[in-house]
This record gives C-alpha cells, structure tokens and sequence, in this order.
C-alpha cells in the first residue's frame, strides 16, 4: 500500500510540494521514497531506501528543478526495499516515469515479453513492466497518451499510476483500477494523490477517479477518459468541507475501525500472493520431519487456526507455539529436520527473532510469514511470504488477522495439493470459496455492525465475557476476547467450549455473558450441548452464527449473523469480524481509545 503524489505547477519547484506530500502518506509506507521532475527536457530523479526525512537528509528532495513531477513513498510487496526497487521507475530511455500503487498480478509475463523485445529491467518490482510497456508501444507508433492507455489495458491486479514522459513536459497521465486516486485541482495548479488529506493544504476541489479511467493533468486542465475505449468522461469537482486529520481516517473516527472496513480489499490482495512464494514455501513444508508455527499475540491465534487448515486438509500435524515459550518447550527437540513458519505483522517481534536465533542454531529451516518486506523476518528467512495488507496504524491487530489467516489457508491448500491429500472436487470448491470470502467479509460489515453496537449497548457494563468455540473457531473465540481485552480493558476468558465444564463454568452466574461461535458445521451439536449447559446457569448467550441457524437464533439471547455455506477451515475470516467491532464499540462505550490502548506498542521489539 504505497502513497503517491504528482503535480504539475504553472510556475514555481514541484520538488518541494511533493516532498510535503510524501510525508503525509508516510502512513501508507516508508521503506522507500523516490521523485522524479522533468526539467530542461529530462528527467530528474532522487530515490533511496529510508523514510522520507532519512532520504531527504541524504539527498535533499527538494534541490530538484522544474515545474512538473511525481513521488512515491513505498510499502514492498515486490522486492526488497532498495534502492534500485524504490518508484518512480523508468524505461530504457529513462524518459517516462512511473509511480504505483498496488499489485500487477500478471507482471512476470509482461516481463518475459518486453525481456525477449530487449527492454532491460533494473529492478525486482512488478511495476517497472509499465514504463517499459509504455516505451514498447511508443516505439510502435502509439503516441504517448495512447500508449499508457493501452499499455494500462494489459495490466491485470490492482494499480493506482501516475506517469510521467520527459518529451511531453506539460502533463501528468494517471490511471485506476482498485487503488484509490484522486485529483486535486486549484487556480494555480493540479496535483494527483493516494488521499484526500494529501491533496486538503493545496486545494480542496477534487476531481474523483474511479476504476477503469484514466486521468489527464496539465496546469490548466483535467480530463477523465475512460481506459477501455478512450471516450471522455464528464464528472464534476467537488469540495471537501473536512479537516486533515479527519481525512486521514477517510471519514473514520478511528484508524482501527478504517482498517476494519478494509479488510475485503485486504483479503483481495491477500489473494493476489506471488505463487511462487507459495509454491516454495510449500516445498520446504512438505520435505520437513516436524513443523513448529511460532508467534505472538493475534498472529499466535491465526498460527492456531493454521494447525486446524494443516491437519484438515493435509493430515498434517503442526504445533503452533507462543515464541517467548518456544525455547523452554521446544528448544531441545528442535534440529535440522525442524521447519519453523514464523508467523509477525512487523517481522520485528523481538519473541520471535529471539526463538529464531535458538533455531537457526540447531539448523532447523525458517520460513516467514509477514506484512513488512525487508524486515528482520524477511531476512532470516530460507523464505517468506508478504500478505501484503498495508501498514496497519490501529495497536490492535485485525485486517492483518484475517490476510494472515487467508494466506495460511492458501498454504494449507497447496500443501494438500502437492502431497495428494484432497480430492480434486473439494480443492476446486475451497478454490470458489476463497475467492468468495472477500465478499462474504464485506457482507458481514455491511450487515452486522449496527447490530453490533446495539449489543454493546446492553452488555456494556458487564465485568467479564467469556469466548466460546470448538474446532478451528476455538481460535476465533481466543482472538475475540484478545481484542476486547486490549481495547476495552475488560478482564475475560477465551475457551474451547468443551473445556469449560472442566473448571471455567463455575464462574457463570445470572447474567454472565458468553459469546459463542457457532459455525454450522460438525462441532455445532456439541456446542449446543454446552450453550444449554451456560443457559442453565443463568447466563446470558451471543452468538456469531450461521444466518440460517433458525436453531441456535431460537436458544441465544442476541446473535449475529454470518453469511451460509463457508467451508470450515475459512470460517475464522468471517467469523471474527463481529468480535473485532464488538471490541471496537465496547472501547468507544467505556470510554477507551481503541487505536492507543493502554501499556502496548504495534510491534514489541522487546524480549
Ligand atoms: N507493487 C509495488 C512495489 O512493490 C507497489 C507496492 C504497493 O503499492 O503496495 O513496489
């Protein structure tokens, strides 16, 4: 999820507007940053790895000349976050400059092809195919306007450019397909950006772009075209009456409750992993006598409802360890026949890098799971995957939950492919489901938080919650009182449901709420049996249930709906994010701040 920025000035230095700009999209990623002007005809570029202020120090970004040009601050999801990956890139010329935003999904085989056609390639990224693209259909005739256009018509995944070509020094081109741009357009200039905020000390009339067009900026002018055909657009500027901070959120009171509601698109480019980071993490599961799966906090809950995925479609059995309890329990069995997939949003957990250490050590084989390129995970690692969630700015983990867990779900898959364990039939319809669950995850918020906050609104003043599930959902009930203990400070309990008769029980009394989940599938008869057991005792039952559970609606006092039909081992995704608002609501009724909660940090670099 990267940050991009261009203007184009009637007079004055582009460089130190987009120097501004980067650093309000900081939020959108930081490991590298990089812009390019165009000025007596040519290109101008400064890029390096670092956050803005680092590479500003080094390079100063603002001693570029001219009037036009464009930034990027950068969250890898294609290569390292070096120098030679960090935007704009360019094409053999160097005459057309690119910035991205997204993941071009067919990038490997545009790039075989203008490989074989001479284009060098300086870089890892999936972006770099673009400028060469362009310049390939330039060299055809194509004028440059229509060469981006056609050249955005092959791209496949998501993308949000602004372009750049040293010859045609007046105009920033930018397209859309997922990625969020907008335009921004004041009396002196136009300006093209990731966000609204960026765009709000500049100007606050907006031009919206929407996917499958493509925007023309000049000083004086703005046109819209559509990309499939060229026709033109019309649509008219609107004013943004919010302030900055606001905008930041995008019109959320709260970074986690944004990051909530992004959780569909997420998962879309959860699913739009590199297969062959797949595929070879998948050789390396499959040739190993023991696999430990080693995190902390949520991302230990996501490793646990792995070992269900593993043992469901695998007949694999793995063993999700704590990492600061990796050593004690394991640290003398581990060897070189061990495989650890470590599993950490920052890849910088100082648990986990300690117990990899041990590890390493004994020459067992890591393997990584993480949402940030480059870092210490990454590079430890035999071999790692990105889940590719953005930076995530709310303390409380939850759209990088739900990406880790579909990606462990898609290396279960692949694992059960390659060791034969599942028939063709069920891999084909987990397959459609795991290309459902992005929808099905959008119905569940679009459907469920008003019902969410009228819960919280009776539950409200309770002292304790207990969290029930069985199967793979014991994990969903762990993360759901995870997220309401950190953010609500509300002291409660999170069981396999079958545990609570063996002691937890006892504390239920009149009124005491439990939160079932409650999927429909082999464990919900079970469960039934110990919703009765609470029932009898006077609590008061929530559950997160199957719509059409006519059932359980009938024995439960309050419920909340998940869409029919989900496999089993993808239930956790959609289960989960009612739990995720409740915690959220429960925060905001108890007067809590649920993007700061007391005494934690987004990424614990201590042991
Ligand atoms: N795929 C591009 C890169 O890795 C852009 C990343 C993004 O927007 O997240 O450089």
């Amino acid at each position: 999820m990267c940050g991009i920025f261009g203007c184009v000035l009637r007079e004055g230095k582009a460089a130190p507007i987009i120097h501004q700009a980067l650093k309000r999209l900081e939020y959108r990623g930081y490991d590298s940053v990089g812009v390019a002007t165009i000025y007596d005809g040519r290109l101008q570029i400064k890029k390096d790895s670092g956050c803005v202020d680092d590479v500003h120090k080094k390079l100063d970004l603002n001693d570029l000349n001219g009037m036009i040009g464009i930034g990027h601050t950068r969250w890898a999801t294609h290569g390292a976050p070096l120098m030679i990956n960090a935007h704009p890139h360019t094409d053999c010329e160097g005459k057309i400059a690119v910035v991205h935003n997204g993941i071009l999904e067919n990038y490997s085989d545009l790039k075989a092809e203008l490989l074989v056609r001479g284009h060098l390639f300086a870089s890892r990224t999936d972006t770099e195919v673009v400028p060469h693209l362009i310049e390939d259909y330039m060299k055809q005739g194509f004028a440059f306007l229509d060469g981006v256009r056609e050249t955005v018509k092959r791209l496949e995944g998501s993308y949000a450019l602004a372009i750049i070509y040293a010859n045609e020094p007046d105009k920033i081109v930018c397209a859309r397909s997922q990625s969020p741009i907008v335009i921004g357009a004041s009396d002196i200039d136009s300006c093209v950006s990731s966000d609204i905020p960026t765009v709000l000390p500049l100007t606050n009339k907006i031009l919206d772009v929407q996917n499958g067009e493509l925007g023309i900026l000049t000083a004086n002018t703005l046109n819209l075209v559509r990309i499939s055909d060229g026709t033109p657009i019309q649509r008219d500027l609107r004013t943004i009456t919010w302030d900055v901070e606001l905008a930041q959120k995008q019109g959320y009171p709260h970074f986690m409750l944004k990051e909530i509601h992004e959780q569909p698109r997420c998962l879309e480019d959860a699913m739009r992993l590199q297969r062959r980071y797949i595929d070879l993490i998948t050789t390396f599961l499959d040739r190993s006598r023991e696999i430990y799966l080693l995190a902390c906090g949520t991302s230990y809950n996501a490793c646990l409802a792995a070992a269900y995925m593993f043992s469901n479609l695998c007949n694999l059995s793995t063993h999700p360890i704590i990492a600061s309890e990796f050593i004690e329990q394991y640290g003398n069995a581990v060897n070189i026949e061990s495989t650890i997939l470590a599993v950490s949003q920052s890849g910088e957990t100082a648990d986990i890098l300690h117990a990899i250490d041990h590890a390493r050590f004994k020459a067992a084989t890591i393997l990584g799971l993480t949402n940030t390129i480059g870092s210490t995970l990454t590079r430890v690692s035999r071999a790692y995957v990105c889940q590719q969630s953005g930076p995530e700015i709310g303390v409380a983990a939850t759209k990088t939950f739900t990406s880790q867990l579909l990606v462990l779900a898609q290396l279960a898959l692949s694992l059960a492919e390659v060791r034969g364990k599942v028939s063709q039939e069920r891999i084909d319809e987990f397959e459609v489901k795991l290309n459902e669950i992005t929808h099905i995850s959008e119905t569940v918020i679009n459907t469920q938080e008003e019902k969410v906050k009228a819960v919280v609104e009776k539950y409200r003043t309770a002292k304790c919650f207990y969290f029930l599930g069985r199967g793979i959902n014991t994990a969903t009930a762990l993360e759901g009182r995870l997220k309401l203990l950190e953010l609500a400070y509300v002291p409660s309990i999170a069981y396999p449901a079958g545990e609570s008769k063996h002691g937890p029980i006892s504390l239920i009394q009149e009124g005491f709420p439990a939160i079932f989940v409650c999927p429909k599938n082999e464990t919900r008869k079970a469960l039934i049996g110990n919703i009765m057991e609470m029932k009898a005792r006077g609590a008061k039952i929530i559950a997160v249930l199957d719509e059409e559970d006519q059932e359980v609606k009938n024995l439960v006092d309050d419920y909340f709906e998940i869409p029919t039909g989900i496999p089993e081992i993808l239930s956790p995704i959609p289960y989960v994010i009612p739990l995720q608002l409740f915690a959220y609501y429960m925060a905001l009724a108890r007067n809590c701040d649920p993007d700061k909660p007391k005494n934690l940090a987004k990424s614990v670099t201590v042991l």
